[in-house]
């Protein structure tokens, strides 16, 4: 089976600083990857980098098989296939729920007003928050705020979803929510590669889970191996000190 995402030798630098160094990663189909280590380690740069959101300096980016990075990249391509989802969420705060949600599909996708509306409410159905669809993003919670950007990106129909640590700006009462719907689409076989700080999360969910330290990725297997016994003496030292950090919130929703 080829991968629905390759990267090869992927190497980024903002100025002189060199914040990713050859990462080298596949991601087949209904596979969750979990991206962790500290903070600058590159975990951000590396999602944007797969999304196009920063161009690489070197190496070679493939989604389903098309080169992606690179000068002459169709960006439409990319965009309409690969769904982010950030920290800060990002809703339009001059848009209404409903019409941060249809936007895209209706711009890029060229689908009717109401054809992606429908959408959009079934969507939002789902997640318990029809109720917000004319709703301007103010009017939520965190919590709320973050679902309805996922729900945004899957309303694209992604091939694959970049979360990028989606429950970090939350309060910790909110993060379950967030968690929950992570759970169910990774359920449903959604392919997903997310940046987390939630180490139990991300045993529970991914299949994969790759440390990176200085724009590297120093160790990466099944979850229970690098979480349970990773090798790596700088994976021991990070999992030492993210251990004290655990928030209760995911500790709750884990129970
Ligand atoms: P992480 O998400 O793991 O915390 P990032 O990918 O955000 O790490 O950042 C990696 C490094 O790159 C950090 O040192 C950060 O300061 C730097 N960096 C990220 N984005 C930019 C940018 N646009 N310009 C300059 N430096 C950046
Ligand atoms: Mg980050």
């Amino acid at each position: 089976m080829s991968a629905v995402v390759e990267l090869r030798g992927v190497a980024k630098a903002f100025g002189p600083a060199q914040v990713l160094r050859g990462i080298d990663l596949s991601v087949d189909e209904h596979q969750i990857v979990s991206l962790i280590g500290p903070s600058g380690c590159g975990k951000s740069t590396l999602l944007k980098c797969i999304n196009a959101l920063e161009p690489v300096d070197a190496g070679d980016i493939w989604l389903d098989g098309e080169r992606v990075s690179g000068p002459g990249v169709d960006l439409n391509f990319l965009r309409r296939r690969v769904g982010i989802v950030f920290q800060n969420f990002n809703l339009f705060p001059h848009m209404t729920v409903l019409d941060n949600i249809t936007l895209a599909p209706r711009k890029v996708l060229k689908q009717r007003r109401d054809a992606a509306e429908h959408e959009a409410c079934r969507l939002l159905e789902r997640i318990g928050l029809a109720a917000k669809a004319t709703a301007y993003p103010d009017r939520l919670s965190g919590g709320q705020q973050q679902r309805v950007a996922i729900v945004r990106a899957l309303a694209m129909n992604p091939r694959l979803l970049l979360l990028d640590e989606v429950t970090s700006a939350l309060d910790p009462q909110l993060v379950g929510e967030v968690l929950s719907i992570i759970a169910e689409l990774a359920a449903e076989g959604m392919t997903m590669i997310l940046a987390t700080h939630e180490m139990r999360f991300a045993r529970e969910v991914s299949n994969l889970v790759c440390f990176l330290h200085e724009g590297a990725i120093c160790e990466s297997g099944p979850p229970e191996q690098v979480l349970g016994d990773p090798r790596n003496e700088l994976t021991r030292a990070f999992l030492r000190r993210e251990g004290a950090t655990a928030t209760a919130a995911a500790e709750a929703w884990l129970a």
